[in-house]
């Protein structure tokens, strides 16, 4: 699979340079890898006295292509050839000229850059059609992940952007009532997003059952815990015969039987582990539904570093002695641009680094008082976990439907009763947030090898 992740203004650049007028345009793309996707960073748009036009094709001048691969080389990026049909309204495919083209610049790039991925999108009015060369041999390109306060997919195979699943969708009555509210391209948005869920437990499994319904049908769910009596309280559709199962196992099953058709892939693994984070990199958007300070310190770098929107979801109840004084939760969405969670001050690093520790390190700690974070179990209610989870998924539906921009800060407040939007500025100093968009090269895999790696984002 192959997703060309590309930020809102980045892309209305590219498509107003491509498809200007009637005639065939063209520009490079430069992109860092990250796992499955191709990170757009830059653009190089190509004037039109550096292209060279044929009678049925367009390609650009040697000394403008050499630019292009010395600055790619130089800056350690892909780069990505892109050029419009600007006859080519619903549907677009590369034409032979164009084979022949990219047949033949592999075979130059082979000889001056080896080993390096590169990749073709030809633009069209209503689609776009991609391609990769990695491995000496051409991948498709799945699909267009256009990132922003609302985002777009666009398939990768030339076709309309709603075609996938516009039949399935159309002919059925079961998503009638949210048709009436998002239209069909917005049902069928939500249709192909590929979602991932971290955490399955009190807001986690609220979310993922809301989901179900939503009509999501490529989910990813991810937590290494079982079922524990004390989870019943709040665990969506937990019975005491599911104590002992595994969490995401129990969500497997609920999400099954209200979406038969979905593909759903199960990770019981901790977030730091290769597997879950391969699995949470390969999301269109991702939920963070976790109750831990390293757990969100992981999500918020794979996030940040790989450029998924991501819905960040957390609720906490203080209660001393057993009367509740305050109660509330926070919805973060983050999209590239946006301040990450540590810039929120949602993140404390010392506890994350505690956490991150090793299970023979912690016990020699605590057994001399250095442990800061407590054991014992926080409170937790169902209602208010509900609420949160509902807000998320509301900015879900904000993101892929359009029918507002996603809030970046949404609080909610249980004692004043009161829902608010929070302003939140990003830390120039923060370095996760330098760190936007670097993909593969920021590493975060290795969580998976080193318990606290020394480069713990501050
Ligand atoms: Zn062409
Ligand atoms: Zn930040």
């Amino acid at each position: 699979m192959s997703v060309l992740v590309i930020a809102d203004d980045l892309w209305s650049r590219l498509r107003d340079h491509l498809l200007a007028d009637r005639e065939e345009r063209a520009g490079f793309l430069l992109a860092r890898s990250a796992g499955p996707r191709l990170i757009v960073r830059d653009l190089v748009l190509i004037p039109d006295d550096q292209l060279e036009r044929g009678t049925d094709s367009v390609s650009v001048t040697p000394p403008a292509l050499v630019d292009v691969m010395n600055r790619a080389v130089r800056e350690d990026m892909i780069i990505v050839e892109a050029h419009s049909h600007p006859q080519s309204w619903e549907t677009v495919r590369f034409s032979d000229l164009d084979d022949q083209g990219q047949r033949e610049m592999v075979v130059y790039l082979a000889d001056v850059m080896p080993g390096r991925t590169y990749g073709a999108i030809v633009v069209g009015q209503s689609a776009v059609a991609g391609r990769l060369w990695h491995g000496r041999r051409w991948t498709p390109l799945d699909h267009v992940l256009v990132t922003g306060p609302h985002i777009e997919l666009w398939s990768g195979d030339g076709s309309p952007m709603t075609r996938n699943s516009r039949a399935s969708v159309r002919h059925s009555d079961r998503y009638d009532r949210q048709v009436r509210a998002f239209g069909q391209q917005g049902q069928s948005k939500i249709a192909r997003c590929r979602v991932a869920v971290v955490g399955e437990g009190g807001i986690g499994s609220i979310v993922t059952v809301q989901l179900a319904h939503l009509g999501v049908r490529d989910i990813a769910l991810i937590d290494a815990d079982r079922v524990e009596e004390s989870n019943l309280n709040r665990l969506a559709g937990a019975t005491p015969s599911d104590v002992g199962q595994l969490k995401v196992d129990l969500a497997e099953v609920q999400f099954r039987r209200v979406s038969p058709v979905a593909s759903i892939c199960s990770v019981p693994e901790e977030i730091r582990t290769e597997s879950a984070l391969e699995a949470a990199q390969s999301a269109d958007v991702l939920f963070g539904c976790v109750d831990t300070d390293s757990g969100r310190l992981i999500l918020n770098e794979l996030a940040v570093t790989h450029a998924i929107p991501y819905i960040d979801c957390g609720s906490g109840i203080d209660a001393p002695d057993g009367r509740m004084s305050a109660a509330g939760g926070q919805v973060v969405v983050w999209v590239p641009g946006r301040p990450c969670l540590l810039c929120c001050g949602e993140i404390d690093r010392a506890i994350a680094a505690e956490e991150l520790e090793s299970e023979d390190l912690r016990a020699f700690r605590r057994g001399r008082g250095y442990i800061s974070g407590s054991d014992t179990p926080e409170p937790s209610v169902i209602s208010l976990n509900g609420t949160v989870a509902s807000l998320a998924v509301t900015e879900f539906i904000a993101l892929l439907t359009g029918f507002r921009p996603a809030n970046h800060y949404t609080y909610y407040d249980m004692f004043n009763q009161r829902v608010g939007q929070r302003l939140v500025k990003r830390n120039p100093l923060c370095f996760t947030c330098s760190t936007e968009g670097t993909g593969d090269s920021a590493n975060v895999k290795r969580y998976s090898r080193i318990a606290v790696p020394m480069d713990l984002p501050a």
